[in-house]
C-alpha cells in the first residue's frame, strides 16, 4: 500500500506534492529523464532538456500519476512511491 498524496499541483516547471509527513517539488526536466516506459528505456525518445514543460497530469487508478510533457511526450506512468523517491 503506498502513500497517496494529499494535493496535487501542477506547474509547467514543477510538479509539486504534498505527502501526510511532508511536500516535495519535482522539476519537470527530472521527471521527464526520469521515465522508464519503453520507448524511453529503448532510447527512443530524447528529452530536450531543461526546455521541457509539463503540460499535464492524469490520475492512473490510485497507485500513479500520468505526466504529460510539452515535448508530447505522454507515456510516463509515475507510482506515488516512485515519486516519494525521486524527490528525496
Ligand atoms: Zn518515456
Amino acid at each position: 500500500m503506498s502513500t497517496l498524496p494529499e494535493a496535487v499541483d501542477l506547474t509547467p516547471a514543477t510538479l509539486r506534492l504534498r505527502w501526510p509527513d511532508g511536500a516535495s517539488a519535482l522539476p519537470a526536466a527530472r521527471l521527464r529523464a526520469a521515465c522508464r516506459c519503453g520507448d524511453c528505456r529503448a532510447g527512443r525518445s530524447r528529452s530536450d532538456g531543461a526546455a521541457v514543460q509539463l503540460t499535464d497530469a492524469l490520475p492512473v487508478g490510485r497507485y500513479a500519476l500520468q505526466l504529460v510533457f510539452s515535448d508530447g511526450h505522454d507515456r510516463g506512468i509515475y507510482p506515488w512511491a516512485w515519486l516519494r523517491e525521486l524527490a528525496t
